[in-house]
Parts: C-alpha cells; sequence; structure tokens
C-alpha cells in the first residue's frame, strides 16, 4: 500500500487555536474560524480562530503600547538575552511535541521536525540571543569641533508574515532578530499552518517575555496578512511567500505609511553539474535539495554538461526509482551523505520509542500541503507536469499523485528540457525537476541568470577555476559549491532580483530591525 496511506495517530491534542493578543488567547474579534487540516489525509486536525483587520488593530495596539511603554525595548540588553536563551531552553524540553505539531499541521517527516527543524529554532534563538547585548552604534569623525556618534535603535512595531514549508524555521527568522534588538511583533502564520507558532508563543511567555511584545495572528493573506501589511501604526513589514504577493505587500507597505519591507521571495534554482563533477554526489544532492522540502530555494533546474549529461540521467533515474519505491529509506540515504550537518545525521540514525512516532513520515519525502479543501496547490503541480509533458519534455518518471489520500505529489523527472519552457522557468513550488544540457560556462552563465529569480544557486565542479568563475558570475543570494542547502543561523540568506529585498539570518538580519539615529554634540573643547 502507498505509505500515504498509513493510519495516522493524532500526535498530541492541540494545545492553542485562538489569536495570542497581548499575552493572552482569546477569540477573533468576529467569533469565526477556519479549518486546518492534516495534508496526509485532507482531514480536519481543529478549528482556529481566523483574525481578521480588526484583530490586526488590536494586536498592533498591544505591540505599540508594548514597545512605547513597556519594558521590552528599556531593558538592559543582557535581560532580553537571558529571556531569549529561556525560550531556547523550553524550546528544547518541548522538542517533540513541538515537532509532532509541526509534523501534523504541516505534513513533513517527523524525524525532519524532531531532529533538525526544532533543534535549528532553538539554535537560532541562541545565536540571536547572542546578538542582544552586541548592538553597537559608532563615534564618527565629523568635519568640526562636533562629537559625532550613532545610536541603533529598534525600529518600533515590526510586522511580519510568514508561508507555511517552514512555519518554525521562517518564525525563528523573523521573530529572532526582531526580539533580540528590542522591537515588539504581530506575526500573521500561513492559513495553511497556524498551529506550532501558538504553542513557541505561548512558551516564550513562560520564559518570561512580557505582555504585548510578541502577537500572533491565524488568518488569511488578503485579509489579516493585508490589514497588517497596510497597517499605519506597523513601522516595518517582514514578508516570506511568493514573488506575486511580495509585490502585494510592498504596495501596501508603500501606500499606507511607507513602512520597510524585506521580502523573501520565489526562486528557480539552477544546479549546474559539470563535466568534472563527482555526478553520483550531485546527483544525490540535486535528489535531497528538490524532494526533502518544499523550500524556496529548491534546485528544479538541473543544468548538466553535455558531456556528463548521460550519467546524470542514469544516475538520476535510479534515485528517483529508488525514491518512488522506496520514498523513506532514499531519504535517509541522501541524508546521510550530509556529512557536513551532524544533527541531521543523528536524526537518521534516530530510532524512537515513543508511541506518537508512528505517525512519522507518512511514508513520503515528498509532502505538499495543499491550499485548503480545494488542494490548489497540488492540481497546480500536476498541471504543470503535464504542461511538461505536452510541451515534449520527456518525463522519465513520476508525474502522478502519490497514494490516494492527501496531497502528495510522486517525485517527477523530465529530461529533454528547453530553457522556454513553462517547468523551465515557473517556481512550481513542488517535487518536478527539469534536466536542461549546456555545452560551456559561458553559456551556462548566461542561462542560469535568465531568470527573473535570483535566490540560489549549486555549483558542482572539481575545478577550482571552474567554481570561481561561477560564484562571481551567478546573480544569485546564495552559491553552494559541491553541497547544498546549508542554513546555518549565521549565514545570511535573501535574493537578487525578483527574489526578495533584504538578508535574514546571520549578522545582516539584525539591520532590518534596527534605526540609526545619529546624535551630534558640540565640542566646547576639541
Ligand atoms: P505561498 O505560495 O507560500 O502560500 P503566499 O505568498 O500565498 O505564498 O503566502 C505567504 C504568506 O502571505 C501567507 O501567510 C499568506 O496568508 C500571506 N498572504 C497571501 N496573500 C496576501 C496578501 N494579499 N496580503 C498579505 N499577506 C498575504
Amino acid at each position: 500500500a502507498a505509505a500515504a496511506e498509513e493510519p495516522i495517530t493524532p500526535p498530541v491534542t492541540v494545545p492553542h487555536t485562538q489569536l495570542l493578543i497581548n499575552g493572552k488567547f482569546v477569540d477573533a474579534a468576529s467569533g469565526r474560524t477556519f479549518q486546518t487540516l492534516d495534508p496526509r489525509t485532507g482531514e480536519l486536525i481543529a478549528n482556529v480562530a481566523e483574525g481578521d483587520a480588526e484583530d490586526v488593530n488590536r494586536a498592533v495596539a498591544a505591540a505599540r503600547k508594548a514597545f512605547d511603554e513597556g519594558p521590552w525595548p528599556r531593558l538592559p540588553a543582557f535581560e532580553r538575552q537571558k529571556i531569549l536563551l529561556k525560550c531556547a531552553d523550553l524550546v528544547d524540553k518541548h522538542n517533540d511535541e513541538i515537532a509532532a505539531l509541526e509534523t501534523w499541521d504541516n505534513g513533513k517527516p517527523y524525524e525532519q521536525a524532531a531532529k533538525v527543524e526544532v533543534p535549528m529554532f532553538a539554535r537560532l534563538f541562541r545565536y540571536y540571543a547572542g546578538w542582544a547585548d552586541k548592538i553597537h552604534g559608532l563615534t564618527v569623525p565629523a568635519d568640526g569641533p562636533y562629537h559625532v556618534q550613532t545610536l541603533h535603535e529598534p525600529i518600533g512595531v515590526a510586522g511580519q508574515i510568514i508561508p507555511w514549508n517552514f512555519p518554525l524555521l521562517m518564525f525563528a527568522w523573523k521573530v529572532g532578530p526582531a526580539l533580540a534588538t528590542g522591537n515588539t511583533i504581530v506575526l500573521k502564520t500561513a492559513e495553511q499552518t497556524p498551529l506550532s507558532a501558538l504553542y513557541v508563543a505561548r512558551l516564550f511567555h513562560e520564559a518570561g517575555l512580557p505582555e504585548g511584545v510578541l502577537n500572533i495572528i491565524s488568518g488569511f493573506g488578503p485579509t489579516a496578512g493585508a490589514a497588517l501589511a497596510s497597517h499605519m501604526d506597523v513601522d516595518k513589514l517582514a514578508f516570506t511567500g511568493s514573488t506575486e504577493t511580495g509585490k502585494i505587500v510592498l504596495e501596501l507597505g508603500a501606500k499606507s505609511n511607507l513602512k520597510p519591507v524585506t521580502l523573501e521571495l520565489g526562486g528557480k534554482s539552477p544546479f549546474i553539474v559539470c563535466e568534472d563533477a563527482d555526478v553520483d554526489q550531485a546527483v544525490e544532492l540535486a535528489h535531497f535539495a528538490l524532494f526533502f522540502n518544499q523550500a524556496c530555494a529548491c534546485f528544479c533546474r538541473t543544468l548538466a554538461s553535455a558531456a556528463a549529461l548521460d550519467l546524470v540521467h542514469s544516475c538520476t533515474k535510479k534515485y528517483t526509482t529508488n525514491l518512488l519505491r522506496k520514498p523513506r529509506r532514499v531519504l535517509q540515504d541522501a541524508q546521510s551523505a550530509i556529512h557536513s550537518r551532524p544533527a541531521l545525521n543523528k536524526a537518521l540514525r534516530y530510532t524512537s520509542n515513543k508511541s506518537f512516532l508512528t505517525l512519522t513520515n507518512s511514508g513520503s519525502a515528498n509532502f505538499l500541503k495543499a491550499g485548503r479543501v480545494d488542494s490548489e496547490q497540488f492540481e497546480k503541480i500536476l498541471k504543470y507536469i503535464r504542461s511538461g509533458v505536452e510541451c515534449g519534455a520527456t518525463l522519465e518518471t513520476g508525474g502522478e499523485r502519490h497514494g490516494s489520500k492527501g496531497y502528495y505529489v510522486q517525485p517527477t523527472v523530465f529530461s529533454n528540457v528547453k530553457d522556454d519552457m513553462l517547468i523551465a522557468k515557473d517556481e512550481i513550488f513542488g517535487p518536478v525537476q527539469s534536466i536542461l544540457k549546456f555545452k560551456d560556462l559561458n553559456e551556462v552563465i548566461k542561462r542560469s541568470n535568465a531568470t527573473r529569480y535570483g535566490l540560489a544557486a549549486g555549483v558542482f565542479t572539481q575545478n577550482i577555476d571552474t567554481a570561481n568563475t561561477l560564484i562571481r558570475a551567478l546573480r544569485v543570494g546564495t552559491v553552494w559549491v559541491n553541497t547544498f542547502d546549508i542554513f546555518d543561523a549565521a549565514i545570511p540568506f535573501g535574493g537578487y532580483k525578483m527574489s526578495g529585498h533584504g538578508r535574514e539570518k546571520g549578522i545582516y538580519s539584525l539591520s532590518n530591525y534596527l534605526q540609526v539615529k545619529a546624535v551630534v554634540t558640540p565640542l566646547k573643547n576639541p
């Protein structure tokens, strides 16, 4: 039987379904709720309070008050640091429940949530806690008898909107730097995955976060999301999601109070396999990169040099066939190949005796939580696959629904793909890989850059000159060379071109949440 049809035992009862405003769980002002569904079965998990403009108003008012009058921005930095460290400790303590909730609501494999994403979440908060007491201004050598300095101040109330693919990590990328720098927050979660954020936010209050500092609104984009983006009292907006919605929120921000907006948007990342690459490794990593989770940095364009093409084809076929036959096992093999990620490797050696682990994995790495009941995203992927076939690309493997329940798509590989086909151009946000052929470096650089996106690229070569040429020529925010998807807390992430504005994670993310105030005082005795 298809693994997606394995029975599922709910891992935990859903602890929180209300909005979190001013430190309290409350119903939506309208009293309305919406359903969050289990992507593996399409069945109801819980009815969740549906926030709208009025709830956003209440949350922003709470965040405003916490910023203008509350202790948070005024606390000695090391006190904020202590609270953030405590948040991370509590997350560690509740690791398994949080992971189970994330799996249930999002559909990702349990091991991935429990052994990689929740620990990474705690790691990110420890990383940002480390910055809290290291925000320095400068003294400036001005022309004249003045003492000039800069103060780096929190920007105020941050509005944050996140997607469904990594609900917890997206939360950490946004909330971490904003809190470390002393801001207050209204976060709108994705309508598909509202649950884990409510749970961790409650833990944060247990850790001592003052009320009103972190408010969580569940609800939909055009209502709650748009209300947040256009709010006059939100001082900064951070958004992760599709490029289309990115344009909308940027416009809403500009039309309201011209709030600065950071955007982390779509990608169509090239994965370049040169003729001198370790092809076996490259193909294995290409598979992991695309099929392991629906990330915006997923590598759906594999550009193989003419010399390596046959080898790429045969390896790809081997891996994908295995993936279809024994999805979980092959995923684990692929993951084990990544030596630089000890946490991941540990995860994969992990065997648990905890009963709720029976729900793990649903057998497939290639989950796809579709947009609500209408399974919009699922249908969209199948449509792209049909368009690939119609345009004359060769469907090597996959191409169909996986199982008969839930919203899973088989890992799908096309060869003989041309640059102008939709499957090579659009961000599909599904497990669909296109293999294209290239002849020389100049050509592959041109073709890789011939996209409106610029999020990331993978480069596979043993030749340092080839690697350096590609690193410098590719117009993308991240280049992974002979590796991929390394997402440490300290490594900045973001896009060139229509993949976004600004960087998240690392030192660069702090400036998103800081104002610079220049202070000039005359010197009486210079
Ligand atoms: P995805 O394809 O990842 O679902 P979206 O851009 O549709 O990307 O969604 C990402 C986030 O943006 C979600 O939280 C969603 O609710 C929100 N969103 C969608 N439309 C709007 C909008 N018009 N204004 C503000 N937020 C929106």
